[in-house]
């Protein structure tokens, strides 16, 4: 439904956006997630008509979005300050694109009323804004942009000011409703928590560009590269050379999948992959630290020569800072990155 082709925007000969090759399908929610300054507003930005390409081209439903008036490319916007008029009621503010339509009055409040039921604000239409608590307030924000029914919603950052318990459930809310009106949307993130439990698919930027793109689940198994991978907080990422089903690496020769990449390249080794054993075998490391991470216990660990390695022990057995422990390798848990599957 929405096409962009070498997408590419320079502010003062600085690249935000590079050549970027995108698709969305109808009813897909789509996320992009990336570092603060990868690119990811700008996107949007040009999406909505906002910011100009310098290069490439854009389409919706077909149609080419050179020169069409943001107002006319039936998407619809929500930004991180959500920026409700405040002089306006929330049945002001939910109404306010219809308004824009000219949408007769009477059709104006039945979708206003029928909008705040959807996003859990029944009745809402008459208080003020003022009095909305942050939640609150960011539900008249999805109101307000869906109400126009866009063709795209956009949403940058959308709850981003949210505490955690709220963004999660949240995310939660908006992903059924997304589903249950069939709303295709491209949502854009740093928080990969939120992508992955908002997307259908999630498309990671890196410097104007995409490093990777795929379902929350291959994203999260195989990131492309290294870059991915220590996004997503994976941090025992390490050079190894690859032979057959075994690995040559700084902490030793690891088991790795059948069928990964040969030669050399990077390797992977999730937490959950470094079971913790007795001193005697193994690799021999020092507990440096622990850190409790409610499902599990992170574990640092310094080998005696070689990086220092992390690994996810059940919240029972996880042993202290000073303890010396050995360590042995989970192939299951160990990706080669930049395989064949990785785009
Ligand atoms: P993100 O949303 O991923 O944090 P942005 O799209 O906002 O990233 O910005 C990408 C890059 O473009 C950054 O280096 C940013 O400083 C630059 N940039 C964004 N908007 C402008 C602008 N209006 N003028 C100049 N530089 C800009
Ligand atoms: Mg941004």
């Amino acid at each position: 439904m929405l096409t962009l082709q070498g997408a590419t925007v320079r502010f003062d000969g600085r690249t935000a956006l590079d050549g970027v090759d995108l698709e969305v399908a109808e009813q897909e929610i789509v996320c992009v997630l990336g570092p603060s300054g990868s690119g990811k507003s700008t996107l949007l930005r040009t999406v909505a008509g906002l910011q100009p390409l310098d290069a490439g081209r854009l389409f919706l439903d077909g149609r080419d979005l050179d020169g069409v008036p943001a107002h006319r490319r039936e998407v619809g916007l929500m930004f991180q300050d959500h920026q409700l008029f405040p002089q306006r009621d929330v049945g002001g503010n939910v109404a306010f694109g219809l308004r824009m339509h000219n949408t007769a009055r009477a059709e104006r409040e039945a979708r206003t009323a029928e909008l705040l039921d959807l996003v859990g604000l029944p009745g809402a239409a008459r208080r003020a804004v003022s009095e909305l608590s942050g939640g609150e307030q960011q539900r008249v924000a999805l109101a307000r942009a869906l109400a126009p029914r866009p063709r795209l919603l956009m949403l940058d950052e959308p709850l981003g000011q949210l505490d955690r318990s709220l963004r999660e459930r949240l995310v939660v809310e908006l992903r059924d409703l997304f589903g249950r009106l069939g709303t295709t949307v491209l949502a854009v993130t740093h928080d990969q928590g939120e992508a992955f439990a908002l997307a259908d698919r999630v498309v990671v930027m890196r410097d104007g560009r995409i490093a990777q793109s795929g379902t929350p689940l291959e994203v999260w198994q195989r990131p492309a590269n290294e870059f991915v991978a220590r996004f997503l907080g994976f941090d025992n990422v390490v050079e190894a050379t690859v032979a057959g089903e075994a690995a040559d690496t700084p902490w030793g020769k690891l088991p790795v999948p059948e069928g990964s990449p040969q030669g050399p390249g990077t390797l992977l080794v999730r937490p959950g992959g470094v079971r913790l054993t007795n001193p005697t075998e193994g690799l021999g490391c020092t507990v440096t630290a622990r850190t409790f991470r409610g499902t599990h216990v992170a574990v640092r660990l310094r080998p005696e020569e070689a990086p220092a390695l992390e690994a996810a022990c059940p919240l029972r057995s996880a042993p202290e800072p000073g303890d010396e422990v050995g360590v042995v390798f989970d192939a299951a848990e160990i990706v080669v990155l930049g395989g064949a599957s990785a785009t």
